[in-house]
């Protein structure tokens, strides 16, 4: 019989990240962040950006040249063997299949259904669970509609900017007011989308509320693992054959 042995660290299957939200003025997360896909993120096999890794992103011609160290650094990671995958948030739902090539990644559409390590789980941005802000919800259905993206897309990127500059100064008005904030997801929309995929597990940002809740729902326990924003710190969750690690990564 073999000689009992100090169990190994789990193994991890995927790292997930969301809510980067990069941006030019913030130059400490991009650094932050660059140190991740030079060093933890390599541990994976796959990463998984569930959204809002950019602030804004007007179209994949726009050469927004402080994004390249980014792109480059992705480009980098995938070299290196690590699957890379991209889902769309409510900030940078513009980015295209110029940018996927350009990382060497894939986009997925929110929601999706992956499986990890023979784990089948439900992967979303999480917008779309918050149920309860109709505003949102409206604006959501007009900017996700494809014509809608075509028509804006068409628009020269001065005016495009102009645009997206100007929504940001309104959302800030908006948020200024203690009822329109941020808000969470529901708990029926959580309920039906568990039930919808037939999942255990679900991954989401968004809402800016990091935390592992785990519940029953029909006599089954599920498990909605929540990223943090990078706004002040770093965050990513690791998952591994013992369930989702959400991780805070402090910034020096
Ligand atoms: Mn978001």
């Amino acid at each position: 019989m073999a000689a009992p042995v100090a169990p190994a660290a789990a193994e991890i299957s995927a790292l997930f990240v969301s809510d980067l939200h990069l941006d030019p003025s913030q130059p400490q997360v991009t650094a932050q962040f660059l140190e991740l896909l030079a060093g933890r993120a390599r541990r994976a096999p796959a990463l998984y950006v569930l959204g809002d890794l950019f602030e804004a992103w007007l179209g994949d011609d726009d050469p927004c040249p402080d994004y390249q160290p980014v792109i480059a650094a992705f480009r980098a990671l995938a070299d290196a063997g690590v699957a890379l995958y991209f889902m769309h948030g409510n900030r940078d739902f513009l980015l295209g299949e110029r940018f996927a090539a350009a990382t060497g990644g894939t986009l997925l559409a929110d929601p999706t259904i992956a499986t990890c390590d023979g784990r089948r789980m439900l992967l979303t941005h999480g917008d779309a669970l918050c149920t309860d802000d109709l505003g949102y919800q409206k604006l959501r259905g007009i900017v996700r509609d494809p014509d809608w993206q075509a028509r804006f897309l068409a628009l020269k990127l001065a005016a495009r900017r102009t645009l997206v500059s100007e929504a940001r100064a309104a959302s800030r008005e908006h948020t200024a007011n203690p009822y329109s904030m941020l808000m969470d997801v529901n708990q029926d929309a959580v309920a039906a989308a568990f039930r919808g995929a037939d999942v255990d597990l679900m991954i989401h940002g968004h809402t800016h509320r990091p935390a592992v809740h785990s519940f029953k729902l029909d006599g089954r326990v599920r498990t909605r693992a929540v990223l943090g924003d990078w706004h002040r710190r770093g965050s990513c969750i690791e998952l591994s054959s013992t369930g989702p690690e959400l991780l805070t990564l402090e910034r020096a």
